[in-house]
């Protein structure tokens, strides 16, 4: 099982970081030792002094392919969730300013947290609507008809790449608002006002 994430897919979000809005997504890969879930906790670690919460919209791979078609891409995934993509933006920043891979940033443990997932067949994936709370406040709030890149364009594109395995995850980018985690805190996240995803900060 591997993690397929997509960044700066809301040009909302590529600006606030001061990044240009892409031609073509752009893709980092996390290994299944990254994996969160269950609400499970996220602790801390000591590596990285500004962690953030990246709120996304996450589909499940539900057969194995390879090179597919956009108009074959719909039947690839069948279920939708909500993931937190904690990314060490001190660490980011060092690795982007020489010119080196992320992974530290973005692959370390426990640094996707997906939530249970749900049938697709109950939204229209073309606007799904997202919210994440932190402590009770809502900061982030996005819709998936503001993606750049659609569901069925980044199925074919990844798997151009990377044969795309069944029970392999897919983050599919965040809006704007994305901010630092501080211990203690409780993020919830809600797909179509309905409550998925639940994390404390420890
Ligand atoms: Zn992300």
């Amino acid at each position: 099982m591997k993690i397929i994430c997509i960044g700066r897919n809301y040009s909302d979000h590529a600006k606030e970081l001061n990044n240009p809005v892409p031609k073509e997504p752009l893709i980092f890969i996390k290994p299944s030792t990254a994996l969160l879930t269950d609400n499970k906790p996220f602790y801390h670690p000591d590596f990285s002094q500004e962690i953030h919460y990246e709120l996304e919209v996450v589909l499940r791979v539900k057969k194995t392919g390879k090179v597919i078609q956009p108009q074959f891409a719909s039947s690839y995934y069948d279920q939708i969730g909500l993931g937190i993509d904690f990314t060490a933006r001190d660490l980011q920043d060092q690795c982007k300013s020489k010119g080196h891979p992320w992974e530290i940033a973005k692959a370390f443990d426990n640094s996707a947290a997906v939530s249970e997932f749900v049938d697709l067949k109950t939204f229209n994936p073309l606007s799904v609507h997202f919210q994440l709370f932190q402590n009770g406040n809502v900061v982030q709030s996005g819709d998936t008809a503001d993606m750049i890149f659609s569901f069925d364009y980044l199925i074919s594109y990844i798997s151009t790449y990377f044969t795309l395995q069944q029970g392999d995850y897919i983050f599919t980018g965040t809006p704007s608002g994305v901010g630092k985690i501080n211990i203690g805190d409780k993020l919830e996240g809600f797909l179509e006002g309905n409550k998925l995803l639940e994390c404390k900060i420890k």
